[in-house]
């Protein structure tokens, strides 16, 4: 049986670049229109013509192009009050933007007509007809947003259909009721696009924002009473608490609801596209994310991890591979040996859960972690420990054995000074480098002083640096763990240290991090 379809609209680029701290190029706009249409989405709305230069250009640069599975959408609003349609300016850039399809929002809630518009009620409807109607005769597929749709029902039923019978009579493709103000609850969405649905012959569809956490659910809500069509954005970005979020809306309807929203091919692609997005906007991925978090399919606590072990899915809603993500098996002080036999194996060792290395190893872990070490975004760390234990102390690469970190500056400037001594084989390096930050200049001063004895490294660079400041339990100082994240430009890894001084924590991770790229070089 062929699968119900739901059109799947893109706003990211307009509704979603209202978000705060969000702002797209032009070759931003680009780049995320070429990706979403390779994944499949069927409308991507590209922006506002008129409203700055940068849209209409990203619409110049739309038209030339051939897009493979979506059609681009401009959006704008219904003709001004007072003015005739073909006069109206908005309506000649919307045609400048020569899009296939034009998204036209207009006014549902008679408040809003009365007090914002200061029109009469008419007046509106004739607004919302002669718009679509214009943009009928040239040949646009029209999509009509029906702003505050669910305020302005629950107000006045009546005028609220009024309206969308307008614009569907007017020859809307689409009539799109809104949650503007993202306020409402589920069943009222439920309620009310089912009364949509019974008197429209067209389709309708759902733009639902997420002021209460209820973004997705609206939109779910909306799908289960009819509607065929859903307006969001990749990662829920938008104005305030943002949009409903298409990278949940997509995997629910292929998975929980039996739907089809993009071609099934695009769902193991789907964490790729939601970092993608992420990378493009400048945006931390939010670990904690439904279905492409880091943590989506972390499995923590010894027991659970064990069962995990034999039946994987017995923990998880689906298979972590379908949407492009992965399992992970945290180590941390709930863990249990199975958990450390796991991520061993995942790091490349084979251990025997009985032997006695296996529980020196736990043993080890669950002492460091009492320290307030962390091993979960250091696996490196955790790697070089396992090693150390297994292989009875191996003898180190190098080790450093002092070191000496001063700062100097004025009111306009500042600069850290860090000498190292280091011990290869027989052969002692003394250096010295400069650096912005005590730790910026005694990674400079380590690296030169192990460069000559090891060239690899010189292809190593630091990609991030977290400091944490750990509760002091009473009476002692408070802790610093220092997380550094390397790369070698093919792979990343982490490190941790813990010290009471930030100086001695970041040493310890700066040597984890050289001796773990050391060992796999
Ligand atoms: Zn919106």
């Amino acid at each position: 049986m062929k699968k119900k379809q739901v059109e799947i609209y893109d706003t990211t680029l307009r509704d979603g670049a209202q978000a705060e701290g969000i702002n797209f190029s032009l070759n931003d706009k680009i780049r995320i229109a070429e990706r979403l249409d390779l994944f499949g989405v069927h409308y991507i709305e590209g922006g506002w013509p008129g409203s700055n230069p940068k849209d209409m250009e990203f619409f110049r640069l739309a038209a030339r192009r051939r897009w493979r599975s979506a059609r681009i959408a401009a959006f704008s609003m219904t003709r001004r009050k007072g003015v005739a349609v073909e006069n109206d300016s908005l309506m000649r850039q919307v045609l400048e933007a020569e899009t296939p399809v034009v998204t036209i929002v207009g006014k549902t809630w008679l408040l809003h007509v009365t007090e914002v518009l200061r029109a009469k009620p008419d007046e509106n409807l004739a607004m919302i007809a002669d718009t679509i109607r214009f943009l009928k005769d040239h040949g646009k597929t029209v999509i009509y947003d029906a702003e505050h749709s669910f305020d302005g029902y629950t107000d006045q039923p009546d005028y609220a259909l009024d309206t969308w019978l307008a614009a569907e009579k007017a020859g809307a493709d689409a009539v799109v009721l809104c949650d503007t103000n993202g306020g409402r609850l589920p069943s009222e969405i439920a309620r009310i696009t089912a009364a949509a649905v019974n008197r429209l012959a067209c389709p309708v569809g759902i733009h639902t924002h997420n002021d209460c956490g209820f973004g997705l659910a609206n939109a779910i809500a909306a799908v289960e009473s009819g509607a065929s069509h859903i307006q969001g954005t990749i990662n829920g970005y938008g104005e305030r608490t943002g949009n409903c979020n298409l990278i949940s809306v997509i995997p629910t309807l292929h998975f929980k609801m039996g739907l089809r929203g993009v071609p099934q091919k695009s769902m193991p692609k789907l964490k790729e596209l939601a970092e993608f997005v992420d990378e493009i906007a400048n945006v931390r991925h939010d670990p904690r994310q439904p279905w492409v978090g880091q943590t989506a399919f972390a499995h923590k606590g010894g027991m659970h991890v064990h069962a995990i072990d034999r039946v994987a899915r017995s923990y998880e809603h689906i298979q972590p591979e379908a949407v492009g993500n992965v399992r992970r098996v945290l180590v941390s002080d709930m863990s249990g040996r199975t958990n450390i036999l796991m991520k061993a194996a995942e790091l490349g060792f084979n251990l025997a859960p009985d032997a006695p290395e296996t529980r020196a190893i736990t043993a080890k872990v669950k002492d460091l972690e009492a320290q307030g070490f962390e091993y979960e975004a250091a696996e490196a760390s955790l790697a070089l420990l396992i090693r150390g234990v297994l292989e009875h102390n191996p003898e180190l690469l190098f080790t450093v054995d002092a070191y000496h970190v001063s700062m100097r500056g004025n009111a306009a400037s500042s600069i850290c000074e860090a000498t190292v001594k280091i011990r290869v084989g027989d052969k002692i390096h003394h250096t010295v480098a400069e650096g912005d930050g005590p730790v910026n200049a005694l990674d400079g001063a380590l690296r030169s002083a192990l460069a000559r004895s090891f060239p690899a490294l010189r292809k190593v660079s630091l990609t991030d640096y977290k400091v944490r400041i750990l509760d002091g339990v009473a009476g002692t100082a408070a802790k610093t763990r220092v997380l550094i994240t390397s790369s070698d430009g093919k792979r990343e890894w982490g490190t941790v240290g813990v010290s009471e001084n930030i100086i001695t924590a970041s040493l310890q991770a700066l040597v984890d991090s050289i001796e773990y790229a050391l060992l796999d070089a």
